[in-house]
């Protein structure tokens, strides 16, 4: 479509303009030579401020719409801009900036000079005379400067649909250069009306120069910014944090930071493959693939293999690869090994549909990132296992008590918040004369009773609840939904799995080495919410009573409600 425009526009807007304008070329041609190759080479330094480049042809173009009127500064300043997209190697995918940029160009151009003539300005060695002449030539330059800021935004929304901001880093950076561009491109204007050709060298070669410094000072200005944001996001990866929000992390803020239209993390998961375990699609269109890497494959297994960071700046210069996995629209591509311990345990590869869409320091920014991911994801597993393990009875493997009186405690408030009259019940366990069988058989025969008691208790409550050791030898039981009736029923289909079978001990002290059977029973008591309590350590306290009172007194190998010890009390 904007070429379409363009080829409908362009022509016929500059044949127009041509023979409107009737400008005087002949006898000019070397000057105005010398000012397209001054401003062509001006425009190979540009900032890329944001998403635009900034550059400074403007200033020259200035000078030559002082002197030679709009027709020949339309010339000049659409040379030099297809100059700059020479210089930014607009691809394919990109090409039509090339047309956009002209047409937005020759818009301002007209539309400035319109405002420089409508009040009363003129072009020529006597353009300016007198004092009053500032009010058409400060017009013309801020009418510059306001609508290639519009146009760029205008373009930017509807063209691009993105957010923007009408005061943001482009326009600071647009008035700054003004500030020092147009006033040179003033000075060059009277210098090439005094001396001609060579007061064209006189300032167009410091120029050069001003404008290669601006730009490598805006260039390590944003490495600077680059630098800063990656430390921070270093910062943040080194939270207490889980390997999975690591991961979500990483990739938002690469996503955020780096010109990246694809994302790609892989996790080494075994000595030969690699999985994809994060991607990200700015455009939304492709759903995560479910992809398997061998070592060497394609871009990234190929990093994994080698070991090395590598750049690709365009499609030829991977082409020898067997690319299964890579986008059909990428152009560039990042990859990048992750290593712990001398090994590589991750790569990440980003891609953009642009050619040389990554710069060398981002390509470094990007290395640093990833020792920075290798760092947090190590952290982040060992914070999940102490976690873990902190959580967790080293012998049976079930939550240990402090976990679960929080968790009873989390558990009980959201209850109560979301439906305080359904019913929840506890179900505490106690082991009948449990120190007679470690008198008996020795305390490692105790201990594999009680792994193997929490492994039958598993197999009773499946998902129905949790289940934690409370203590040396109790179990509780928190089921969620169970009535008092439903939940003793439960407490006594543990109490006769434990009754009926006898668990067989291999750790016992006699010398005869041969497997003991041992039979043993629990007592067990039941409270339930909102029946009995309305406190989640109430609802503990309650069971451990029914199970003493109910249970352990009656006898033992018992179930008992915490209602029917209300009565047995009554
Ligand atoms: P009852 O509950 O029926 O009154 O009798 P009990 O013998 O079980 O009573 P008590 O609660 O006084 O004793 C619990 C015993 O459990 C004491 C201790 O030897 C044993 N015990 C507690 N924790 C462990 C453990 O981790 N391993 C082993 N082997 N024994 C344990
Ligand atoms: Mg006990
Ligand atoms: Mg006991």
């Amino acid at each position: 479509m904007v070429w379409l425009t363009w080829i409908l526009v362009w022509p016929v807007s500059l044949y127009g303009l041509y023979t409107w304008l009737d400008p005087v070329v002949s006898g000019n041609a070397v000057e105005i030579l010398s000012f397209i190759i001054l401003a062509s080479i001006v425009a190979l330094f540009p900032l890329q401020v944001g998403d635009n480049p900034v550059f400074f042809t403007h200033g020259i173009a200035f000078a030559v719409f002082l002197y030679y009127g709009l027709f020949i500064e339309i010339i000049v300043s659409q040379i030099a801009i297809f100059a700059l997209m020479a210089k930014m190697r607009v691809g394919k995918s990109q090409s039509h900036r090339i047309p956009l940029n002209l047409l937005m160009f020759l818009l301002i151009s007209v539309v400035s000079a319109l405002i420089y003539y409508g009040l009363g300005g003129t072009h020529g060695e006597a353009a300016v005379n007198s004092i009053t002449d500032a009010v058409p030539i400060v017009s013309y330059a801020l009418s510059q400067l306001v609508l290639n800021q519009f146009t760029i935004k205008v373009v930017a929304k509807v063209l691009y649909r993105k957010k923007v901001s009408w005061l943001d880093k482009g326009l600071v950076w647009e008035m700054m250069t003004a500030c020092l561009v147009l006033p040179i491109g003033f000075v060059l204007y009277m210098v090439f009306s005094e001396f001609g050709v060579s007061g064209i060298f006189f300032v167009g070669i410091p120029f050069i120069f001003i404008s290669g410094m601006l730009m490598l000072y805006h260039n390590s200005n944003q490495i600077n910014t680059y630098l800063k944001e990656t430390s921070k996001i270093g910062h943040e990866l080194t939270g207490e944090l889980g390997v999975k929000e690591v991961l979500d992390i990483f990739v938002d803020r690469l996503s955020k930071l780096l010109p990246v239209d694809y994302i790609f993390v892989y996790d080494v998961c075994s000595p030969k493959k690699m999985d994809l375990i994060r991607f990200f699609d700015r455009s939304g269109e492709i759903d995560f693939p479910d992809i398997q890497l061998n070592k060497g494959e394609s871009i990234s297994g190929n990093t994994w293999k080698d070991g090395n960071s590598v750049f690709f700046k365009k499609k030829a210069e991977w082409s020898h690869l067997e690319n299964r996995f890579t986008p059909d629209h990428a152009e560039s591509v990042l990859s990048v090994p992750i290593e712990r311990k001398g090994e590589i345990v991750a790569v990440i590869s980003i891609y953009s549909n642009k050619r040389r869409a990554f710069l060398q320091f981002q390509f470094m920014i990007l290395n640093i990132l990833g020792s920075y991911l290798g760092v947090a994801i190590d952290n982040a597993r060992h914070y999940e296992k102490t976690k873990a393990e902190s959580e967790r009875c080293a012998l049976t493997g079930l939550y240990n008590y402090r976990y679960f009186e929080d968790y009873l405690e989390g558990v009980f408030t959201t209850w109560q918040n979301e439906h305080p009259t359904e019913p929840i019940s506890l179900v505490l366990l106690d082991i009948d004369h449990f120190k007679k069988v470690n008198d008996t058989y020795g305390h490692g025969s105790g201990n594999e009773i009680l792994s193997k008691l929490a492994k039958r208790l598993e197999n009773v409550v499946g998902s129905e609840g949790t289940l934690a050791r409370y203590g040396g030898e109790e179990f509780v039981l928190l089921l969620p939904y169970y009535d008092a009736t439903a939940s003793k029923r439960v407490a006594e289909q543990i109490r006769s799995s434990i009754f009926e079978e006898p668990f067989t001990s291999y750790e016992h002290i006699f010398d005869d080495r041969s497997p003991v059977s041992i039979s043993i029973t629990a007592s067990i008591g039941v409270a339930t919410y909102p029946d009995h309590c309305e406190e989640a350590l109430d609802l503990i306290r309650q069971a451990d009573r029914a199970m003493y009172v109910g249970a352990k007194q009656k006898g033992r190998n018992k179930v008992a409600g915490y209602e029917e010890m209300v009565q047995t009390v009554q």
